[in-house]
């Protein structure tokens, strides 16, 4: 025997609609005219309408995150590189003593060099903004080449040049 199709007790509940009171009935009743329970007036049954599940928040990764900021965590990254790399040298060099006076020329410096940096990375920040297809051979062309001056300049005339569309 199958038990779900002899079992058609299918509870439902409406609003009356004329106090809203809920009014529990089997689902086949739907249609028919009561009175009811509440207020005694006639309404009709019907099935209310199920609400809309509310449609899924798929966290979704954020398109251009990781170009948005690999530039930033390069620049952030050399930066506590050279900070690091100071402070060992001045580490095991015996004459030094701690002092706020050096940590914060050294932070002074760290700051120019990322700065020199960020201009140097120009031609990469003005391909990775205006979203070049290329942007990756631009980031290579420029990290490896910039130094030549003309690795730089050609960087960011392909920067700044216009995507070819196929
Ligand atoms: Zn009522």
């Amino acid at each position: 025997m199958n038990t779900q199709q002899n079992d058609p007790a299918k509870f439902v509940t409406c609003p009356c609609q004329h106090c809203n009171g809920g009014i529990e009935f089997e689902a086949t009743h739907a249609g028919e005219s009561v009175d009811c329970p509440h207020c005694k007036l006639e309404t009709i049954l019907f099935v209310p309408r199920l609400p809309k599940p509310p449609p899924k928040l798929v966290a979704k990764p954020k398109k251009g995150w990781l170009k948005r900021n690999l530039l930033v965590s390069i620049l952030i990254g050399l930066g506590l590189i050279f900070f690091a790399a100071v402070l060992i040298v001045h580490y095991f060099n015996s004459d030094w003593q701690f002092d706020f006076g050096l940590v914060l020329v050294m932070a002074l410096w760290a700051g120019l060099v990322i700065s020199v940096l960020a201009v140097y990375l120009i031609p990469s920040i003005i391909a990775i903004a205006r979203n070049k297809v290329n942007w990756p051979a631009i980031l290579v062309l420029n990290l490896f080449l910039g130094w030549t001056i003309v690795g730089w300049v050609v960087a960011l005339v392909w920067s700044i040049a216009v995507d070819n569309k196929i």
